[in-house]
């Protein structure tokens, strides 16, 4: 046997034919929650990660790319976002780059599993940091639930789930979505990530159905995450006034980021014909 094969590998399965290897320096750490397996692993090319049900949710490599794409697109699209929920996003990488943004009064964040919080705060530091900042307001409860009672409430929500599947499954239906339009205050623009337009083509086409159903505005948006399956991920959202398209971009905040960019802010709408076909469908 070749040494390289002896080695440490991990197998994370995307489909039927399609799975991703990832050789390991070690397991940090391994439990059941009660909603998901979760694991902390330290890989030799990216880093840490977490891993939610045997698939990666951020590595400390390339998880700037995500956070900051689900999170800077939205957040420059409100004119004025103070008050802002996150959905999921226990890792906190969103929550810290929306709290990049002076104009945040508050950022609500409603994880479902707190086990997710404690072990990315003692082993991902650096990604979960900003989770005791005064004005982040960290909730342990399931997003639906939180969601259903509120009206009116927010400029931004951020849909940062795990894949539906597990506890995730509701936040990719028609009755979340519906929730989610009503906490938002009239002019409020809302984001979730739609999965890969490569392997997951069918939910980025249901996303995109639902949503256009309910809000006047949805645009999906592209970035390349090299740990997701395929590296092209697609995001989409949707807008209750604040048109991306329309955006003078010359007039956005330029915050401190390491991918995203003001002449990123519209490039990334323009779509390969095969995501288009997809959502205009
Ligand atoms: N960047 C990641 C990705 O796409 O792979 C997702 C990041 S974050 C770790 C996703 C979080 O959503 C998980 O911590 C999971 O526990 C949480 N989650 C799943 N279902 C949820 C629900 N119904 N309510 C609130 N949080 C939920």
């Amino acid at each position: 046997m070749a040494l390289e094969e002896m080695q440490f590998w991990f197998t994370e399965r995307q489909t039927r034919g399609y799975r991703i290897q990832w050789r390991l320096k070690a397991i940090l750490h391994q439990e059941k929650t009660k909603f998901q397996e979760l694991a902390i692993v330290d890989t030799y090319d990216f880093g840490r990660a977490l891993l939610l049900d045997g698939v990666i949710q951020v590595t400390e490599k390339d998880h700037f790319i995500y956070n900051e794409m689900i999170s800077h697109i939205p957040m420059s699209t409100h004119p004025q976002p103070e008050y802002v929920l996150i959905i999921g996003g226990g890792d906190g990488g969103a929550l810290k780059e929306i709290l990049k943004y002076p104009s945040v009064k508050r950022v609500d964040m409603v994880e479902i599993d707190e086990r997710v919080i404690a072990n990315c705060q003692k082993y991902l530091p650096n990604i979960s940091d900003q989770m005791t900042h005064p004005k982040a307001n960290i909730i342990i409860d399931d997003g639906l639930s939180f969601i259903k009672n509120k009206k009116d409430a927010y400029d931004v929500i951020i849909v940062d789930s795990s894949d539906p599947v597990g506890p995730a499954i509701q936040l990719f239906e028609r009755p979340f979505y519906e929730s989610v339009l009503q906490a938002l205050k009239e002019d409020g623009v809302m984001v979730c990530q739609s999965e890969s337009p490569f392997f997951y083509e069918d939910i980025l086409g249901d996303v995109t159905k639902t949503l256009k159903h309910l809000f006047p505005i949805v645009r999906t948006y592209l970035a390349v995450v090299p740990t997701y399956p395929s590296g092209l991920w697609s995001f989409t959202l949707a807008s209750k006034k604040w048109d991306p398209l329309q955006k003078d971009i010359s007039i956005l905040p330029e915050p401190d980021t390491k991918y995203y960019t003001r002449n990123i802010y519209h490039s990334v709408f323009a779509l390969p014909r095969m995501v288009d076909d997809i959502v205009s469908s």
